[in-house]
């Protein structure tokens, strides 16, 4: 591998087609601690509801540009992309309008690779790409799957989250295979964890003997704190640093960075 490649950003969709999972929770806090650890980031908000934008600390409703333009040409990802003061990251913000471009995608050229494009154009800015995406296997997904290099799954360890999962895998398998060769999975973090349920012990357990070294070591602990922090428009990681949740989260963007670091030296 060229140091070419090693220098373009590292792009990860946060993807669970389940909703409430802790996807947005996931996409923001692990960018503010990329960020914490230096690194330059871009999150992109993919999904209409426009939480990981709200929670950045940045107003949907009060946008210049935003990724719906940037999907379907009438604006260009720079002039779009406003900066996170609260996360120190920069985001491509969304809001409700994104939810047209489903059907303004379908009739274009190209139409699952629109994101893709306007990435590569700012790529060498940043050293992450993240991107939140909507709870749903649709053509915006779809866009997230095929701009990216791998996909970081949150999930809740439930008894149903098992079932959803193999939907998924079976989802990324298909784009690795039509669409984008690049792609693979990342990993997959356990979120809201309780320790105290002997449920979720054992889907933990059970995700360890079927993904092994594709689970992640950090585990994301269940805490008020991640939860209360999107409604004073910052991260958690940021809103109490010194908390559980926020430690999880700075944990966990060692991790990923070193799981970077071993996939490309
Ligand atoms: P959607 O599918 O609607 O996009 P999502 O998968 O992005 O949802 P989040 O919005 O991140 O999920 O989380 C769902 C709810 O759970 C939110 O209210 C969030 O604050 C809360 N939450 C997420 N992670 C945690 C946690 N570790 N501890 C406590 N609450 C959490
Ligand atoms: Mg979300």
């Amino acid at each position: 591998m060229t140091n070419l490649t090693q220098r373009t950003a590292r792009i990860f969709c946060i993807a669970n087609q389940k909703g409430g999972v802790g996807k947005t929770t996931t996409a923001i806090n692990l960018a503010a601690g990329l960020a914490k650890h230096k690194q330059r980031v871009l999150l992109i908000d993919l999904d209409p509801q426009g939480n990981a934008t709200m929670g950045s600390g940045i107003n949907k409703n009060e946008l210049a540009h935003n990724i719906y333009d940037v999907l379907i040409g009438t604006a260009d990802i720079k002039e779009s992309t406003v900066h996170s003061e609260t996360g120190m990251y920069d985001v491509l913000p969304a809001n409700r309008e994104l939810s047209g471009a489903e059907i303004d995608l379908v009739g274009m050229d190209q139409r699952e690779r629109q994101l893709k494009q306007a990435i590569n154009i700012v790529a060498d800015k940043y050293d992450f790409v993240l991107i939140d995406c909507p709870p749903t296997l649709s053509l915006l997904t779809l866009n997230g799957l095929a701009a990216s290099h791998g996909v970081i799954i949150p999930m809740q360890c439930e008894y149903f989250a098992l079932e959803g999962l193999s939907d998924l895998v079976n989802t990324i398998k298909r784009v690795h295979r039509n669409i984008n060769p690049e792609l693979s999975l990342i990993g997959l973090l356990r979120v809201m964890f309780d320790p105290r349920v002997t449920l979720q012990q054992q889907v933990s357990a059970q995700l360890e003997a079927h993904f092994g070294d594709k689970v992640f070591k950090t585990v994301v602990p269940r805490n008020v704190r991640l939860a209360e922090a999107p409604s004073h428009g910052m991260p958690g990681v940021i809103y109490d640093p010194g908390s559980r949740g926020a430690q999880a989260y700075i944990a966990f963007g060692a991790e990923v960075i070193d799981r970077v670091k071993s996939t490309t030296e």
